[in-house]
């Protein structure tokens, strides 16, 4: 509910907009309303009745990729992603959501049966081992954007020595982030409560999307859900078997683009980095890095909502590089491969897991 947010919400309606600069949407739509201060603004009107809310006023909710980047920049850490996703659910609850996200569970539901198959079809039945202990979950846009990756990240785990991980046997593939992030939040308390339960049928459980470790780690527990798997990023897992990796160096020069959810949300840098280093003569930052990198564009569903302002953000991401004349970009989140990627043109944007795998020896 918005009036658990009544602080955070007054906080920015009456701010000087001191985090405007660093906001991805609002620096790619170039309109004042899309900004963190006003969203949140129109949040704490819908909360106190100033405003009723219209399809037209709650869209602005829908423009926000979830980066964190603001709180970043806020002395009050105010966390304006996550009040806005409650916004959002404010819009859903009264049927005001962005055309594109109507029915949005009922997609969710039909892509996740999809990909539950299609998953079965990339790799062989004998990596699915009902009493495994560790389990290994691609997550849904590994598995239908770079489907290749799952087997890739079974040849390294192989190449280390690791025949203990098993792929993580369920008619669910996902951590219900999507869901959050449109603000069905009854049926993501219904993923929620269905994942942690056969999550916790392991003892670890290796993912490979980092908004799913964020939000398993930490919204679940917000809507009373616990798991008591150990929940870890498939870059976090590999840098403890890196040193049994027989990899060599092949790329001459890398830029590192941290994920959102991986970096700023979960902390997470320096894994991916070192990992990097073992087949990267040269591991590049951008000048925005770790917990000020600039976000891929493609979190928060603006890629569904507004994929323009996505393309415009990945393409702004992508100018550093595109400047220095490097031209291969490693990250380790399949969504940001995706979107990066549309934008990239003459660009290779690959995962961490594509990068070892090309250099195994
Ligand atoms: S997040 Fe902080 S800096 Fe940004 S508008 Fe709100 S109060 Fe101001
Ligand atoms: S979380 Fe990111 S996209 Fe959302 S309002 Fe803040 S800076 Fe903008």
């Amino acid at each position: 509910m918005l009036d658990d947010f009544e602080k955070e919400l007054a906080y920015c309606a009456y701010c000087p907009k001191l985090c405007r600069h660093v906001c991805p949407v609002g620096n790619a739509e170039r309109r004042e309303s899309v900004i963190p201060q006003a969203k949140m603004a129109m949040g704490h009107m819908a909360r106190n009745g100033t405003v009723s809310l219209t399809e037209d006023y709650a869209s602005v909710f829908f423009y926000c990729n979830g980066c964190g980047l603001c709180t970043e920049f806020c002395e009050h850490d105010i966390p304006v992603s996550e009040v806005l996703f409650e916004a959002r659910a404010e819009a859903v609850a009264r049927g005001v959501q962005p055309k594109t996200l109507q029915n949005f569970a009922d997609r969710f539901y039909a892509r996740n049966e999809r990909l539950v198959r299609k998953l079965h079809g990339l790799v062989d039945e004998h990596y699915f081992v009902e009493e495994a202990q560790v389990a290994y979950m691609p997550g849904c846009d590994l598995i239908d954007d770079s489907p290749d990756d799952v087997q890739k990240t079974l040849d390294l785990f192989a190449a280390a020595g690791v025949d203990y991980v098993s792929i993580m046997e369920s008619d669910l593939v996902c951590g219900g982030y999507p869901l959050w992030a449109a603000g069905y939040q009854s049926e993501f308390r219904h993923v929620a409560e269905e994942q942690a339960r056969r999550l916790s049928g392991y003892r670890k459980v290796i993912l490979a999307c980092p908004a799913c470790v964020y939000t398993i780690r930490h919204v679940y527990p917000k809507f009373g859900v616990n798991v008591t798997a150990e929940v870890v990023h498939v870059s976090e897992f590999l840098d403890t078997i890196a040193h049994r990796l027989p990899v060599k160096q092949t790329v001459q020069a890398a830029y590192y683009h941290d994920p959102c959810y991986l970096g700023r949300w979960l902390g997470v840098y320096e894994p991916p980095r070192r990992l990097a280093g073992l087949v990267t003569r040269k591991v590049l930052e951008f000048a925005h890095n770790r917990e000020q990198a600039d976000c891929c564009g493609g979190g928060g569903l603006v890629p569904d909502v507004a994929p323009q302002t996505a393309s415009a953000i990945a393409e702004r991401r992508l100018e550093e590089p595109n400047q220095a004349g490097v031209g291969v970009v490693v990250t380790a989140c399949a969504t940001c491969v995706k979107n990066l990627g549309r934008a990239g043109r003459d660009m290779e944007v690959l995962d961490i897991v594509s990068l070892l795998h090309r250099s195994l020896e």
